[in-house]
């Protein structure tokens, strides 16, 4: 499962980032998920309880902001904001648009005790 993949990658990073504080708890984890990542949130917050049992991220609370995609127009150069991954230039109507961003999956923030 994708999502469990994500989850699991995800707890290995906070651990590691919480040995280095020699902290025992970690009360928060913010996440930017690109909305064309292909994450399914609801099922990406489940994973991650689940797989955070019994790690120092046990009972952390996952806040994930969602980053709107933008795309690059291959044909005039032009990025606007697009709301899938199949876009269609708002200036020259070209549908050579490349995604630029929104298929990235960042933990911008832990937050330790
Ligand atoms: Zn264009």
């Amino acid at each position: 499962m994708h999502e469990m993949s994500i989850a699991l990658s995800i707890i290995d990073a906070v651990v590691t980032k919480a040995r280095q504080e020699q902290s025992r708890k970690v009360s928060e984890i913010e996440l930017e998920i690109g909305r064309v990542a292909g994450v399914q949130l609801e099922s990406l917050k489940f994973c991650f309880s689940a797989a955070a049992k019994n790690t120092i991220a046990e009972g952390a609370e996952l806040t994930i902001r969602e980053t709107a995609p933008v795309g690059e127009c291959q044909e005039c150069g032009k990025s606007f904001p697009v709301s899938d991954v199949y876009a269609k230039c708002e200036v020259c109507g070209s549908l050579n648009v490349r995604i630029v961003s929104g298929r990235e999956l960042l933990i911008k923030s832990i937050t330790l005790e």
